[in-house]
C-alpha cells in the first residue's frame, strides 16, 4: 500500500544529472501531506523493537523524513553534511565515488559514544554514503543502530554492501 503510493509519486528524470541516469525525484511526496504522514508512521511501525537513541540524516534529502521521524520517535536529529558546512568542530570522513572523492562531516558533540544511530536517507543506491556515514560514526564512538530510506534502487545492490554493518533495514519502496 504505502509502496505503491510511494512508487507513484516518484518521477524519473531521464539523463540528471549527467546523461545516462535515470534519477528518482521524490520531491513530489514531498507535496502530499497525507503520503508524508504515512511514510514518518510506515517507518514508525518498522522499527519498532530496534534502540534508537538518534537520527543521523544525509544531506539533503535525508534532513527531510530524518527530523520527522526523530520528532516522532523522541530522539535527536544530527545532520551529517558535505565537506564545509557544518559550523562547529567536525569530525570527517572521506571516501571514493565511481569518478573522485567525496567527504562527509559530523559535528564532534552530535551524539555520545555509547549510543544507538539510525542512519536515515532518501535513496540507497550503492550503499557508498551510508557505508561512509557508518564508518563516521563508528569512529565517534557510536553504534550503528541500523538504516531507513524511503527508496532502494535494488539493480545497484547497496543492501548487500550495508549488509555487513547492521541487521536493521528499512526500505519503504523499490
Ligand atoms: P549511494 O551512495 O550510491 O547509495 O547514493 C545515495 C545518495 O545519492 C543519497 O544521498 C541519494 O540522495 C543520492 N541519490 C543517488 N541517486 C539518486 C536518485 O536517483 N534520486 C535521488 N537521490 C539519489
Amino acid at each position: 500500500m504505502i509502496t505503491e503510493q510511494i512508487k507513484k509519486a516518484i518521477r524519473d528524470i531521464p539523463d540528471f544529472p549527467k546523461p545516462g541516469i535515470i534519477f528518482k525525484d521524490i520531491t513530489p511526496i514531498l507535496k502530499d501531506p497525507a503520503l508524508c504522514d504515512n511514510i514518518i508512521n510506515a517507518f514508525v511501525e518498522q522499527l519498532k523493537g530496534t534502540q534508537i537513541d538518534v537520527i543521523a540524516g544525509i544531506e539533503s534529502r535525508g534532513f527531510l523524513f530524518g527530523l520527522t521521524l526523530a520528532s516522532k520517535l523522541g530522539v535527536p536529529f544530527v545532520p551529517i553534511r558535505k565537506a564545509g558546512k557544518l559550523p562547529y568542530t567536525i569530525k570527517r570522513k572521506a571516501y571514493k565515488l565511481e569518478y573522485g572523492e567525496a567527504v562527509i562531516e559530523c559535528h564532534t558533540d552530535a551524539f555520545e559514544p555509547g549510543q544507538h544511530i539510525l542512519i536515515h536517507d532518501d535513496l540507497l543506491a550503492t550503499g557508498g554514503t551510508v557505508t561512509a556515514a557508518s564508518e563516521l560514526i563508528e569512529e565517534m564512538g557510536g553504534i550503528v543502530a541500523g538504516f531507513s530510506f524511503v527508496v532502494e534502487l535494488g539493480f545497484l545492490k547497496g543492501r548487500e554492501r550495508i549488509a555487513p554493518i547492521s541487521d536493521t533495514l528499512v526500505v519503504l519502496a523499490e
